[in-house]
């Protein structure tokens, strides 16, 4: 017996402006070098398959404690990724000569300016976010690098604990929750007469989240497809179990379809913001083409 899969795509999924960039540039990078090494500071994209795809191409890790041992005499191709790096860790690659290629999302650069633009006023500089996230700590080194102190906000309990100042601005990490960011911001303003906030979530993620709830109503199940480490695909995946009545998968690969898609009529398909165009398209073709015995 065939059975005839229509698949239909999220009007938005996959990569998002600043990763699709990232990605191009990664690859120009490595036909325009063909002999030096080319490296991305920390992961490119989280994922795992399109990481391992452009290592076969060449594109291997560097750790910002690698810098000190790269030898500047035979300098490597450094690509800065969307989250950005604080001017301290561009500047040591730009010590040992390396060609810097600078891939940080605009929307981010657009926080980093900020945060150095008011600490050169002498405004406090307060980040909502992960402490440990690269962009956070990227956007945190261009106000302490105009000498401004900086305090990174990670949940209200944070907000409640900070020190009173006179005057200071909030920038939020581009993906934290709208919710969690006005909760944050609520605090801060019983606190501190003179805050401005800054409204810096990037829509790539609720445009992907509408997107799949538009989608869920139409079909019998739901394909998520991303890496299981990419945030944005596992927060699809929750909300594709709370919106589909029908199956719901996260897969990273065509391989990992489960069977039971196969006997489905219509299958909705959505991807994180890091997920490869050619990822999505194998998932696509398997459906249509793998036949039902
Ligand atoms: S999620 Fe938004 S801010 Fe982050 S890289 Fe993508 S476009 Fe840029």
């Amino acid at each position: 017996m065939n059975n005839e899969i229509k698949v239909v795509r999220a009007d938005i999924l996959g990569y998002c402006m600043g990763v699709r960039r990232a990605v191009e540039l990664a690859k120009e990078a490595l036909e325009s070098y063909p002999h030096k090494q080319v490296f991305t500071l920390g992961p490119l994209i989280h994922n795992k398959s399109a990481l391992e795809q452009l290592a076969n191409q060449g594109l291997l890790q560097l750790s910002v404690t690698d810098i000190d041992s790269i030898n500047s005499e035979n300098p490597p191709v450094v690509i800065v990724r969307a989250h950005g790096v604080p001017p301290a860790v561009k500047k040591a690659l730009s010590e040992k000569n390396c060609i810097i290629i600078d891939a940080t999302c605009p929307r981010v650069l657009l926080s980093q300016k900020r945060a150095a633009d008011f600490a050169e006023k002498h405004y406090e500089v307060l980040i909502a976010g992960d402490k440990n996230h690269g962009e956070v700590t990227g956007i945190a080194g261009f106000a302490e690098e105009k000498g401004s102190k900086c305090q990174v906000v990670e949940n209200v309990a944070d907000a409640e604990n900070i020190s009173a100042v006179d005057k200071a601005i909030l920038i939020s990490q581009t993906t934290i929750s709208r919710q969690e960011y006005e909760d944050i911001a609520a605090v801060l303003k019983t606190k501190i007469a003179d805050l401005q906030v800054f409204n810096t979530i990037c829509p790539a993620t609720s445009e992907r989240q509408k997107a799949l709830e538009e989608l869920c109503s139409k079909v019998e199940g739901i394909l998520v497809i991303g890496g299981k480490n990419s945030a944005n695909t596992q927060r699809l995946f929750m909300n594709a179990e709370k919106w589909c009545k029908g199956l719901v998968a996260h897969i990273e690969t065509a391989d990992e379809i489960p069977s039971s898609f196969f006997h489905l009529k219509t299958v909705g398909l959505t991807a994180g913001a890091s997920t490869p165009d050619e990822i999505i398209d194998e998932v696509e073709d398997t459906l249509i083409k793998k036949t039902i015995e």
